[in-house]
C-alpha cells in the first residue's frame, strides 16, 4: 500500500461523512473482533424524561424537581438536561444554588438556601453510591424504593441535603432514555460482520440489562455501573482476554476508553473531548453510520491492497 492511496481513502472518508485521523486506522479497523458501546447518548438517544417524582421529606414533587434542576443547572450530563428542561416554573419551586461541583460518573452539588431555613444546606444529586461517599445514606424503606424505581428500567437518581440537620436523602427522580431507532438494526450488521458487541454504561445494571436485550446484546457482554475511570479498565480487561477492540462513544467521561481501544470512534453529535480521542469520528448520531464506518475502512483497505 501506498501512503499516497492509504491518504486518498481517508480523502473518500471525508466524503461520506467520516474524519479518520490517518492511514494506519485503516489498517486497525481489519484487526478489530469487538466494539464496545457506550449506552447512552450512543445506543440510546441520551434524551432522558423525567417520569417520577418522589419526594421523602416535606418537599412538594414540584419542589423536589424545581431543587434538583437548580443544582443540576451546572451539568451538560444529559440527566442534568432532562431535569433542566422539565423544570417546573412556579415559584415555589425556583432555588438558587451557588458553588456548583460536578463528580463525574456520580452527580453534581451545590449550595442551596431550602425554604425555611435561613443557611444554605449543601444539595446533592447523583447516584446512590457518590452520595453514600458524601455520607448521605438510605435507610432501609428509602433503599427499597429506589429498587422499585430501577426495576421500572428508570435511571434513578437521588437528591440528598447535608446541613445542620444532618445529612439524608429528600427524593428520588427517575428518568427514562430511548433505544434509538437504528440502533438494534446497526448491531445486528455488526455481528453479521464478525464483530462482537459489547455495552458499557455508568447506569445501573437493571437499565443496562433492558437495553441490552433490546437491541441484541448478550447478558454476559454488559458492564454496568461502571465509574468513568472503569470504562478504560473494561477496555484493557477485553485486551487482556487477546481481543482487538474498538470503543464507541460521545462522552467527556468516554475519551479516556476511546484512546486506549485499538480503535476510537467518536459519535460527531458527542462532545469535543471524545472527537479529539478517537481515530475515527462518524458525523451525526446513529449506529448504523458506525458500522458504515468500519465497512468502509476495510473495503477501502482492500482497494488499496
Ligand atoms: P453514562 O455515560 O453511562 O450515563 P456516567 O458515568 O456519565 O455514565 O454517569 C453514571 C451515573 O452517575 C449516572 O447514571 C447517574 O446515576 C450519575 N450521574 C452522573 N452525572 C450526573 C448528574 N449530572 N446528575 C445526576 N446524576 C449523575
Ligand atoms: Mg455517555
Amino acid at each position: 500500500a501506498t501512503p499516497v492511496g492509504l491518504l486518498a481513502g481517508t480523502g473518500r472518508g471525508a466524503q461520506l461523512g467520516l474524519l479518520i485521523r490517518g492511514p494506519q486506522v485503516l489498517e486497525d479497523t481489519r484487526r478489530i473482533d469487538t466494539v464496545v458501546l457506550d449506552k447512552t447518548g450512543t445506543v440510546t438517544a441520551g434524551e432522558l424524561q423525567v417520569t417520577a417524582l418522589e419526594p421523602f421529606g416535606d418537599l412538594a414533587d414540584d419542589q423536589l424537581h424545581g431543587l434538583a434542576a437548580a443544582v443540576e443547572a451546572g451539568s451538560e450530563h444529559p440527566i442534568a438536561t432532562a431535569i433542566v428542561a422539565s423544570a417546573p416554573s412556579v415559584p415555589e419551586a425556583a432555588f438558587t444554588a451557588s458553588n456548583f461541583a460536578s463528580a463525574a460518573g456520580g452527580g453534581v452539588s451545590a449550595d442551596v438556601v431550602l425554604p425555611g431555613s435561613g443557611e444554605p444546606s449543601r444539595v446533592y444529586v447523583g447516584q446512590e453510591r457518590w452520595l453514600a461517599e458524601e455520607g448521605i445514606k438510605l435507610s432501609a424503606a428509602e433503599r427499597d424504593r429506589l429498587a422499585a424505581a430501577q426495576a421500572q428500567g428508570a435511571t434513578a437518581v437521588l437528591a440528598g441535603v447535608v446541613d445542620a440537620a444532618g445529612p439524608r436523602v429528600v427524593g428520588i427522580m427517575s428518568l427514562q432514555d430511548t433505544v434509538k431507532p437504528g440502533s438494534a438494526a446497526a448491531i445486528k450488521r455488526l455481528r453479521e460482520i464478525g464483530l462482537r458487541p459489547v455495552l458499557l454504561t455508568g447506569d445501573n445494571e437493571q437499565v443496562a440489562a433492558q437495553v441490552a436485550a433490546e437491541v441484541g446484546i448478550a447478558p454476559e457482554d454488559v458492564f454496568a455501573s461502571v465509574l468513568p475511570e472503569g470504562k478504560v479498565d473494561a477496555v484493557k480487561r477485553l485486551q487482556g482476554e487477546g481481543r482487538q477492540v474498538a470503543m464507541v462513544g460521545d462522552g467527556v467521561n468516554d475519551a479516556p476508553a476511546l484512546a486506549t481501544a485499538d480503535l476510537g470512534i467518536a459519535m460527531g453529535s458527542g462532545t469535543d473531548v471524545a472527537i479529539e480521542a478517537a481515530d475515527i469520528t462518524v458525523m451525526g448520531s446513529e449506529l448504523g453510520q458506525v458500522v458504515t464506518s468500519i465497512e468502509l475502512s476495510r473495503k477501502t483497505l482492500s482497494i488499496i491492497k
